[in-house]
């Protein structure tokens, strides 16, 4: 099967790049080795060695852009720079990079990596992933997803710490001034409340693990995957993340 390149990733290379004008450099990790041509995995860390530490994270699944698209806006519009008086900020841009080119949702080798954090030989974006987190380091990690079957916004919340569910209120409260909330009482088959899923399994229970889950038995304070309507225009979709990426980094609780 051959597929048609939707969107070019070197182009949010450059975009990243110029947003942050040597501020802070971009880390390529290692390549990607892929049928299609090698695609750098890259890391940026923003406001080092300050005493919070965040973890947001885009593009796992390839065909959800607008998560990607998100750190370029959060980047390009200064938008993180208030929070480097107390955060340091780390950005996994674009986890399955051949994904986003191709708009495939699962990586070149049709998997989807966002289902191999409990793997025992995990694939390389699975691998470098896991390679950002150290015991107990994030305070929060952020994951920016989208959602081709919900016309409304909601979120995964799980935390190690107490106050993650009011945040997750809190984020959601912020985001329905942009964008509707999913109000369903179920949302992929686990009931939700008014656009927060927090009655999640414990890890030990689940056969495989998302990266959320990953984050958590790193001992991650707070986990939040964040779901905005695909069928929404991308800009809404991305002013929508970029809320609730402002309400976590300034509500988190210490
Ligand atoms: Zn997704």
């Amino acid at each position: 099967m051959s597929l048609k390149k939707k969107r070019d990733h070197e182009q949010i290379i450059q975009r990243l790049k110029s947003s942050l004008n040597g501020v802070a450099q971009i880390k390529t990790l290692r390549q990607i080795e892929t049928p299609s041509g090698n695609y750098p995995f890259q890391s940026i860390t923003l406001g080092d060695n300050n005493s919070r530490h965040v973890l947001v994270s885009a593009g796992i699944h390839g065909d959800e852009p607008g998560g990607v698209e998100t750190i370029c806006a959060f980047l390009e519009s200064g938008k993180y720079k208030p929070f480097l008086s107390q955060w340091e900020i780390t950005i996994l841009p674009c986890i399955n990079p051949y994904g986003f080119e191709y708009d495939t949702r699962e990586n070149h080798n049709n998997k989807d990596l966002n289902r191999l954090f409990k793997d025992e030989s995990p694939l390389p974006e699975v691998v470098l992933t896991q390679s950002i987190f150290k015991p107990s380091y994030f305070d929060l990690t952020l994951e920016l997803h989208e959602d081709c079957d919900s016309d409304g916004y909601y979120l995964f919340q799980k935390s190690n710490k107490p106050g993650g569910l009011e945040l997750g209120y809190k984020i959601i409260d912020a985001v329905k001034n942009i964008i509707q909330v999913n109000l369903n009482n179920e949302i992929d088959d686990i009931k939700a409340d008014a656009g927060v899923i927090h009655r999640l399994k414990n890890a030990n229970e689940m056969e495989w693990w998302p990266m959320a889950i990953y984050s958590l038995s790193m001992n991650t304070g707070h986990s939040f995957t964040l779901e905005t309507p695909t069928n929404l225009p991308l800009t809404t979709r991305i002013e929508a993340h970029l809320s609730a990426i402002e309400t976590a980094l300034n509500e988190c609780p210490e």
